[in-house]
């Protein structure tokens, strides 16, 4: 096993309902360290670069919308196999899909709104960083 580090994002419905830290303690509590983190509102082109791989996708324009509609918090957390280790803890895309005691069975609400984004292999966890953070702003 290697320490790793992925990309984060806390969604527009967890900075809407206040539940930033709830998601952080279940993050915490599963091993993985906050070693990055800012709370930004993303613009339109942000979103859109971020999501590239989903464009033709017919959900892209309300992700997109859905993303830029409040603040989110960018985050880089760092651990052993971090990136599926958090891949696991956030659970399946669709709640109603996701096991128990991942953070989407826990807080989300709906397919499209929910609550977590980490990265999904090593080379889109450094892209993904990459787009939000200077290495000098990652502290482990
Ligand atoms: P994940 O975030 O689990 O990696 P995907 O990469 O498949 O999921 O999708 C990216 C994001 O697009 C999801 O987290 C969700 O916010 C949104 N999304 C995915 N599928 C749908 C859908 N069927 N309807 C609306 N939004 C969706
Ligand atoms: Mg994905």
């Amino acid at each position: 096993m290697a320490t790793e580090r992925t990309f984060s994002i806390l969604k527009p419905d967890a900075t809407k309902r206040n539940i930033t830290g709830a998601v952080n303690a279940v993050i915490e509590k599963a091993g993985l360290r906050i070693v990055g983190q800012r709370r930004i509102q993303m613009s339109k082109a942000q979103a859109e670069k971020f999501y590239e791989i989903h464009k033709e996708r017919p959900f892209f324009g309300e992700l997109v919308e859905f993303m830029t509609s409040g603040p989110v918090v960018v985050q880089v957390l760092e651990g052993e196999n971090a990136i599926a280790r958090y891949r696991e803890v956030m659970g399946a895309t669709n709640p109603a899909q996701a096991a128990e005691g991942t953070i989407r069975k826990t807080f989300s609400e709906s397919v499209g709104e929910n609550t977590v984004h980490g990265s999904d292999s090593a080379e889109n966890a450094k892209i993904e960083i990459a787009q939000f953070f200077q290495d000098s702003d990652i502290v482990g």
